[in-house]
């Protein structure tokens, strides 16, 4: 069994979405072995740094939080599509002949995974293809950016997946995954009535549970 981490580092210096100062996370010492005998530290973070999940609540008043998150969602096989060649957005033509199917979980791998620095053009997912996916009735969607969205006032492509209870993963690294099928473990932290949270996503060769 191998075992994928798919997940960004937590750092003070880490890239963050359009480079806000406060988007950066804060980590501080509270205690340490030159004052004490144990190490303690605490850590403040924007819910949308680093590798995250989106619940409805993030763009539907009223909508689910992250801490209701159903877990067989994210617990799950799916399936990682190469849309390296995408320079701008990813629309449904781009979608169209990648088998996708109803219950499905797609992870979306882009050019964004093959850098690390926050980049202002990022590949995102254009709303005819988050329409696409949501029609379909795929059970969840990934992308190796901070937003899964660019420049959409009215936030369609969050509101076509997060209208239809489909969680969000943003801010996944996928240079050294293969297009293939894999078991996803991307459970959030359960943080009461959130809009979002971190998770340490990974990725598996193989059914763990079978
Ligand atoms: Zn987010």
């Amino acid at each position: 069994m191998k075992i994928y981490d798919i997940s960004m580092a937590i750092a003070p210096d880490m890239q963050v979405y359009k480079n806000r100062t406060e988007n950066k996370p804060k980590m501080q010492v509270n205690r340490d072995f030159g004052s004490s005998n144990a190490y303690e530290s605490a850590l403040a973070m924007h819910m949308h740094t680093g590798t995250h999940m989106d619940a409805p609540l993030h763009m539907i008043e009223g909508g689910k939080t992250i801490d209701q998150t159903d877990l067989s969602k994210v617990v799950t096989w799916c399936k990682v599509l190469d849309l390296t060649s995408v320079n701008d957005y990813i629309t449904k033509s781009d979608l169209q002949n990648k088998q996708i199917e109803p219950g499905d979980f797609v992870l979306l791998k882009t050019r964004n995974s093959l850098q690390d620095e926050f980049d202002s053009d990022y590949v995102y997912l254009e709303k005819s293809g988050a329409q696409f996916l949501a029609d379909l009735g795929i059970i969840g969607v990934g992308i190796d950016s901070l937003g899964i969205e660019r420049a959409q006032p009215n936030h369609e492509t969050h509101i076509a997946l997060l209208g239809n209870d489909i969680p969000i993963l943003e801010g996944l690294r996928l240079a050294h995954i293969d297009e293939g099928r894999y078991f996803l473990i991307a459970a959030p932290l359960s943080i009461a009535g959130a809009e979002a949270a971190p998770v340490r996503a990974l990725l598996i060769d193989e059914n763990p549970m079978a």
